[in-house]
Formats: C-alpha cells, sequence, structure tokens
C-alpha cells in the first residue's frame, strides 16, 4: 500500500514505507531488532539482507518516508544529525577543499569542522547566510560546500535558499541545508535547489524527546552511492528501535508542526512590547529582517522563537530560575516547552568565535501545551525579574 507521488504530505507520511507486515496483517510493521539475517545457502539473501550495519528493514522502512516527504530518492538514517553531517562531509570532500557556512549554524556543527575536519586537511569559514553580498565575497576558488541552516539557530535568521543554491553551484560547491528547524512540512530544500538535506531527527521529526537520531537525504544518485558507503563503511547507523520510534512520530509530523507554529506566534506576539524584553526573533512577527522571504520560502514559521532580556545576561539566568512549564534543557521539538541559554548551554563551543551567541538571549522550543498556560507562565517569570 505504498502510497503514490500524487498524494499529500502526511498520506506520504503515514503510508510511505510503512506497509502491513504480510505474515501477520498488523498494521504497523514490526520493529526488527536482529544484527544480522539468515542466509539460503551462501548469498541467498531474503529481500537483500543480510548484516544490520549494511541494512535493516526498520531503517529502509523510515528511510523511504524520508526521501518521499523531503522530495529526495535516497534517504540515510543515522545514529545522529551529527553523525548524518559527518558522512556528507566524508563523501563529498577531499582535503584542500573549502566549506563555507552559515555564522550562526548549530554550533555541533562548526565544531565537527573546525575541531575534527580541518585537521585532516578541510579549510572552514563563515558568512552571514542571509546577506548575499556576505556569502558571494566569502566564496573562495576552493569552496566545495556551502552549508545553509535556516531559519537558524539560536537568531532566526532566514536566509534564501534559492538564491544561496545557485550562488553555490555557480562556483561549482555543493549545497546542504540543514533543515532541522523546519522540517520538510515547512520547506522542502531539494525542491528549492540544495543538493543535500540534513536533520537531527532527534528534534522535530522524533517529536517526543525520547530519540537521538540523524539522517540525510539527496536525489542524486551518484552522491546517494556515497552516502551509502559512509554508512555502511563507517557505521554510525541508526538502531531499529530508533528508527521505528521515528518512522512512528513521522506520521504526525504535519499536526505537530502546526501547532508548534500557532503557538510559538501567540508566546512570540506576547513577548514583543514587554518592559524586560528587548527583542523578540521570530520570522512570524512582521518586523523580523526576512518576514517576507519566510512567508515565501515556509509553509509557516516554526516553534522556535528567542529573546533578549533588557537586563542583560544576568536577567536572562534569572528567568530560566522562574519558569514553571519551559523546562531549561537543551535540545527541542518535542512536545514539551524547553527553554535554553545558548550562550553557556548549545553554543558553548563556539564561545570566542564568530559563532558567538548574546549573553542575554534565551531561546524557546515552544511546545504543544496550550497557548495560554505557556504565556502566563513566561510573564509570571518575567514578571519577577
Ligand atoms: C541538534 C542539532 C544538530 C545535531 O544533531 P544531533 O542529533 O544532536 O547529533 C544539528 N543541527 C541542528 C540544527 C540541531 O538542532
Amino acid at each position: 500500500m505504498t502510497a503514490s507521488t500524487t498524494d499529500g504530505f502526511s498520506t506520504r507520511a503515514i503510508h510511505d514505507g510503512q506497509d502491513f507486515d504480510p505474515r501477520t496483517g498488523a498494521v504497523i510493521p514490526p520493529i526488527f531488532m536482529t544484527s544480522t539475517f539468515v542466509q539460503d545457502g551462501v548469498g541467498g539473501f531474503r529481500d537483500g539482507y543480510e548484516y544490520s550495519r549494511g541494512g535493516n528493514p526498520s531503517r529502509d522502512a523510515l528511510q523511504l518516508q524520508l526521501a518521499s516527504l523531503e522530495g529526495g530518492t535516497h534517504a540515510f538514517a543515522f545514529g545522529s544529525g551529527l553523525a548524518a553531517e559527518d558522512a556528507v562531509l566524508r563523501a563529498a570532500l577531499q582535503p584542500g577543499d573549502h566549506v563555507l557556512m552559515g555564522n550562526d549554524v548549530y554550533g555541533g556543527t562548526h565544531r565537527l569542522v573546525s575541531k575534527i575536519w580541518e585537521r585532516w586537511g578541510i579549510e572552514l569559514s563563515t558568512a552571514d547566510a542571509s546577506d548575499l553580498d556576505a556569502v558571494r565575497a566569502a566564496m573562495r576558488p576552493s569552496t566545495r560546500m556551502l552549508w545553509v541552516e535556516t531559519p537558524s539557530n539560536p537568531l532566526m535568521k532566514v536566509a534564501d535558499l534559492p538564491a544561496l543554491a545557485e550562488l553555490g553551484h555557480d562556483a561549482g560547491a555543493l549545497v546542504v541545508a540543514d533543515n532541522t528547524f523546519a522540517t520538510p512540512y515547512l520547506q522542502q530544500p531539494l525542491g528549492l535547489g540544495a543538493d543535500v538535506v540534513v536533520h537531527s531527527t532527534t528534534k522535530y521529526i522524533g517529536g517526543h524527546s525520547d530519540l537521538v537520531g540523524g539522517a540525510a537525504i539527496t536525489g542524486d544518485a551518484e552522491l546517494a552511492e556515497r552516502i551509502g558507503f559512509q554508512q555502511f563503511a563507517v557505521g554510525a547507523v541508526n538502531s531499529p528501535f530508533d528508527a521505528w520510534l521515528t518512522s512512528r512520530s513521522l506520521k504526525t509530523l504535519a499536526v505537530r508542526v502546526e501547532r508548534h507554529c500557532t503557538n510559538a506566534q501567540a508566546v512570540a506576539e506576547s513577548l514583543v512590547g514587554h518592559p524586560a524584553v528587548s527583542a523578540v526573533h521570530y520570522p512570524g512577527l512582521p518586523d523580523h529582517p526576512q518576514h517576507a522571504l519566510a512567508a515565501r520560502q515556509m509553509r509557516g514559521f516554526g516553534g522556535m522563537v528567542s529573546l533578549q532580556l533588557a537586563g542583560g545576561a544576568q536577567a536572562a539566568l534569572e528567568l530560566v530560575r522562574h519558569t514553571r512549564l519551559f523546562q531549561l534543557a537543551e535540545s527541542l521539538g518535542g512536545v514539551e516547552s524547553l527553554v535554553c541559554y545558548p550562550s553557556e548551554m548549545t553554543h558553548a563551543s563556539v564561545r570566542g568565535t564568530e559563532l558567538e551567541v548574546p549573553a542575554d538571549l534565551l531561546r524557546l522550543s515552544v511546545g504543544l501545551e496550550e497557548a495560554d498556560d505557556l504565556i502566563a507562565d513566561l510573564q509570571q517569570a518575567l514578571g519577577r525579574l
């Protein structure tokens, strides 16, 4: 019952790769918790399965779903978002190649290239991805990869994917989009010109803060072959159980993200104009610098909001002591709301670099609780500053 390509997003999310079990009729495909597969004589593989690092039905089911939802032809599920990123870097780059990244990408992405890959001859620099002239000026003859994250973390800047894809391709670079914040429901970078999409499926795709995983998706068969070989040869695969949980989660992605967007919009609007708040960063606010671009490129504005406090770092640290529903934790995209202090948490690894984030900034992952309760929680905490 694999859905046709003319079906809409949620139909594909629910049916692609999710055929019922042919033996029992179980509506939900079983979890294949197995490391190896019996062979019918040497080399007689059933359905091609040999050993779970190379292929596992639960991982394949998820990969089919992901490829369908991102509009790609091939998807690879990894043990974490960074493992997926690492495989893409290995598959695409040679020593001497230069990677140009947005200057507010996820801190761990910058760390992966600056602390690991620079030692193996990869060059790295960054530019403001929301400024096309700055990106153009930062390209080098050796630039082989342009890495874009939009909306960005934690400042919610929006980058123009079609324009950046054209700019990258003109220079002979592969264009990679980290689509973790937007999810394929809000934005499909492959359709906007990117060559590869990466995800931390730990976040909105997993959606329940109960797993760690990652994915890389592409429509380029030759690149897919190389990423697939990295996945097999290096081995940072997603476990069958995590793959199964992620498949379960993808089926509700659209309804969850719709609610994340409505709640985040309400929370962002409730913070604007509060005397203790000096800035609110959310692409859904009409005065966000790239509001029009976000409206054009995305189906909604997402569930992430960041704010800066008039009372500086002290006020930010004080606020997180008083929220009740917004729990202080790293990560994002789950059903529960979280607050994070990026400069000492998610972005501690980029302190002292050009990716350093303001010390008065808090990042909110707006969950699926009642919007009124979330707003009341923030108002009471702000009232105590
Ligand atoms: C969390 C995150 C990553 C890294 O993913 P892990 O699953 O933690 O390895 C990459 N990019 C973005 C935007 C993230 O939020």
